[in-house]
């Protein structure tokens, strides 16, 4: 198998009639199944893994340098800045939550409310934009929002979890620095189906998740420029943190660098997962690869176009590029319903709900002709897909939707 072959893609399951069929698996974006690279880097660490910075032994040399050698090797991945620090978290809610510490008092965050909770709840001093109906009105929003006095720093998404629409965070990156604010990006979506360069992006920080990107549970990243970061107070406090404790409360010295924040043993098998899905893809033919997830969606949203009843949902227009993740609302029906029966009657996995962004989804739901939200309606039904996805897939669950959507 292939460095991104994915483990498990023959999982079967049984339908009520009997039939057993492979499941279709179209819920990447909430956690992508693992890939084969992430697997063997696991499994050639299991029978190894010791203390990371913590002994002499060979089991924790062994680990202290595949732990460094993973930071290097998602520093390179990241396109991180000489200097940049790499800080390994839990997930990217844990990254932006650090980061949201980290922030020199009194700091505004500009934000949309188009985000995912994780890049909307932390902020300490949010100043909340609305979502823009279109690239000029984000540019617009921003250009005014900047004109607010004090420090600030802006935080986006790269790529949308509801509606897979890439955000223009060059042009606004442009446009905060041009007033001398720092970038946040929120890379949880983008990072699995686009090459990330914090230089192309405009980003002094970048954060995403190892769930997300092939690899198992439990790492995720906060890379970017490393002065906010050395002057915080640790974002977990304890061993590893600590340079120098003395007798009294207080008189301590805290480490300086990634330690600063990564407190209590780390996790060396995401760490060490999370790299080896990076250095794979930094080695894959992703023009390639972007190819086959246009290949898809093309075909996703003309097969979409045949079933009248489920209405597909976006920010900025069905024109404008994104990556493979669709939502649809479906009028007067129950999405988490629908979703239940594409998973019993047909084997299908997406995904129903609101999605950890509910501003974002309320807005979407009002903007049908009447201008009103659905009584009925609890959210919207998203499929999404990734590196193991076929044609096959796509045509499967349009077809097993318009099934359910007609009976
Ligand atoms: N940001 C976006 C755009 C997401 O889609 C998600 C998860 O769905 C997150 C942040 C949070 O990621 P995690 O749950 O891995 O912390």
């Amino acid at each position: 198998m292939s460095a991104l072959g994915i483990i498990g893609d023959d999982l079967k399951t049984e339908l009520p009639s009997g039939e057993t069929v492979r499941f279709t698996h179209l819920d990447y974006a909430a956690s992508a199944p693992c890939v084969e690279a992430a697997a063997t880097a696991v499994a050639e660490l299991l029978p190894r893994y010791g203390s990371v910075h913590r002994g002499t032994g060979v089991r924790s040399q062994t680990s202290t340098v595949a732990y460094e050698v993973a930071r290097d090797v998602v520093a390179e991945f990241a396109g991180a800045r000489p200097g940049d620090q790499v800080i390994f978290t839990r997930n990217t809610t844990d990254a932006l939550n650090l980061l949201a510490r980290a922030l020199p008092a009194g700091t505004t965050t500009i934000v949309f409310d188009g985000e995912h909770h994780a890049n909307l709840l932390p902020w300490p001093n949010p100043l909340r934009l609305p979502t823009p109906a279109s690239p000029a009105e984000a540019r617009r929003l921003l250009e005014d929002a900047l004109q607010a006095p004090g420090e600030k720093v802006l935080t986006v998404t790269g790529a949308s979890n509801v509606t897979g629409e890439l955000w223009p965070v060059r042009e606004l990156a442009d446009l905060a620095h041009a007033h001398g604010v720092r970038v946040i990006v929120d890379a949880a979506q983008l990072a699995p189906h686009q090459p990330v360069s914090m230089s192309d992006l405009g980003a002094d920080y970048l954060a995403f998740s190892g769930h997300k990107l092939y690899a198992p549970f439990g790492a995720g990243v906060l890379v970017g420029r490393a002065d906010w970061l050395d002057a915080a107070e640790p974002y977990l406090a304890g061993g590893g943190a600590s340079a120098l404790v003395g007798d009294r409360p207080g008189e301590l010295t805290w480490s300086q660098g990634p330690a600063r924040h990564e407190g209590g043993t780390p996790n060396l098998l995401g760490a060490v997962s999370l790299a080896a899905v990076c250095a794979a893809l930094l080695t894959a033919d992703r023009d390639a690869l972007h190819g086959h997830e246009q290949e898809l969606l093309t075909r996703l949203r003309d097969g979409l176009r045949d079933i009248p009843e489920a209405r597909e949902v976006s920010v900025f227009g069905p024109d404008h590029p994104r990556v493979g993740i669709v939502s649809l609302d479906l009028p007067g029906r129950d999405p988490a319903e629908v979703a239940r029966r594409l998973a019993r009657e047909h084997g299908i996995g997406v995904r129903a709900g609101q999605f950890c962004a509910h501003p974002l989804v309320r807005s979407l739901l009002k903007t049908d002709k009447s201008g009103s939200c659905h009584t009925a309606v609890t959210g919207l039904l998203r499929a999404s897909f990734g590196l193991g996805s076929t044609t096959g897939d796509v045509d499967r669950f349009v077809a097993g939707l318009a099934a359910v959507l007609r009976s």
